[in-house]
């Protein structure tokens, strides 16, 4: 069984210019990397980010979780067996030992955790979705063309308008759908606001001057129609609505009024009727399992409803949704819990609670396209990873092309099962 021959971190930087951590490892002459990804509206239930704050990069910083990489976790690990993910992670949340890695950083043990599903591929010359699962499907798309809330300087308080080109036979015709309707979209948007209106956020989406969650809504089906596809059959829409972010004194400050959790409900299933919706995430604030059961019985049953920062990938937050039926299906991010196993325990819990898995991205991301393989190997339904431009966003998707290519009359698509 080959052994870990040499961990090492660096400091290297993200899509949005700050510093993260990447992790460097090596065996039998292999030399694999992985780079921990950052978000911007954080569930506050999230596993800790270490950060240096000090007079570095603003505070933003990661030394510290680079030096717990090389100097307290890789002593443990090199020389360690590759023979069992579980095993490895284990021997690192022990050595942390608190609930939310605030000793050593989710950072730094999941840069470690990522390189060592690479290493594990790598020395046994597979793929990386081959060795985190048995059998495999390819998820449909969930891109993010217009960007609002923390994501983008606009006005829009909803943080994300996806479309979804579920209506193909592969995943490649899906893209393909999802690059041209991405295109048609900044045409419209163009020709209806200017120039400054296709400039973009975070997650390569446009960020227009539009304040009014059904005009960004109306955006994207004509976006769909002019690109000659049919909305509904073929591309449907979702939104992420990020609302702890808008939720203040009280009240969801959105589309320019303040709104009651009755207020939203309403919202939600006007926009659902109006518009071939067909995922919600995080339509209430981080904490409110209640208001989530609301929108569940109202219309978990048609749609998605889509849990991030209420469960951030942790299995007590997901049994205590489920127990509640706050959601349906979970947004399954590997920095949120910070470790490969804990994220895989997660999906596991899903399946069972026969809950749907959208495997995502971070807004703050990186070259690293590990999420893709993920979610082949856990046969997540569904990815969220940001708009068809910028490579951080495309890194992911390629990777899909890549992978269904590879599996050829084998690969399944998971819009062929919608
Ligand atoms: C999200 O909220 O789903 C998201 C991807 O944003 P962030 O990474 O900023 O949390
Ligand atoms: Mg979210």
């Amino acid at each position: 069984m080959p052994t870990i021959d040499r961990i090492h971190a660096r400091e290297v930087l993200d899509s949005r210019g700050n510093p993260t951590v990447e992790v460097e490892a090596e065996s039998m002459g292999r030399i694999v990397y992985a780079i921990v990804p950052s978000g911007a509206s954080t569930g506050e239930h999230e596993a800790l980010e270490l950060r240096d704050r000090d007079n570095r990069f603003h505070g933003k910083g990661v030394l510290k979780a680079v030096r717990n990489v090389n100097e307290v976790i890789a002593p443990k690990l090199v020389g360690e067996e590759l023979d069992s993910q579980e095993r490895l992670d284990k021997i690192m949340l022990e050595l942390d030992g608190t609930e939310l890695k605030t000793n050593l950083g989710a950072n730094a043990i999941l840069g470690v955790s990522l390189v060592i599903a690479k290493l594990r591929a790598g020395v046994q010359g597979k793929w990386i979705y081959e060795v985190i699962g048995n059998d495999y499907t390819i998820p449909v798309p969930l891109l993010n063309v217009i960007n609002g809330g923390k994501h983008a300087g606009g006005k829009l308080a909803i943080q994300e308008f996806m479309i979804v080109p579920h209506g193909f036979d592969t995943f490649r015709e899906s893209l393909r759908a999802g690059s041209e309707i991405y295109h048609s979209l900044k045409s419209l948007l163009k020709k209806k606001y200017g120039v400054s209106a296709v400039n973009v956020g975070d997650e390569g989406g446009f960020a227009p001057p539009i304040d009014r969650s059904a005009d960004a809504l109306q955006m994207l089906v004509s976006a769909i129609e002019d690109a000659g596809y049919s909305p509904k059959e073929q591309v449907s829409l979702a939104i992420d609505a990020a609302a702890s972010e808008f939720f203040h004194d009280a009240y969801y400050h959105v589309d320019d009024q303040k709104m009651t959790i009755e207020d939203m409900v309403d919202l939600y299933s006007q926009l659902t009727e109006e518009f071939p919706l067909i995922s919600i995430e995080d339509p209430f604030d981080e904490n409110d399992f209640e208001a989530f059961a609301k929108l569940m019985r109202l219309l978990g049953n048609k749609i998605a409803i889509v849990a991030d920062d209420l469960t951030v990938t942790n299995v007590n937050r997901i049994k205590q949704a489920m127990d509640t039926n706050a959601a349906n299906y979970l947004l399954l991010k590997v920095n949120q819990i910070g470790s490969l196993t804990e994220a895989l325990n997660a999906s596991d819990l899903c399946r069972q609670g026969k809950w749907g898995v959208v495997v995502s991205h971070r807004s703050g991301e990186t070259e690293d396209p590990f999420i893709a393989d993920l979610a082949v190997a856990i046969k997540a339904e569904r990815i969220k990873t940001g708009a068809p431009a910028r490579s951080e966003r495309t890194a992911k998707y390629n990777q899909l092309l890549r992978i269904e290519e590879k599996l050829g009359d084998k690969a399944i698509y998971q819009g062929t099962l919608m």
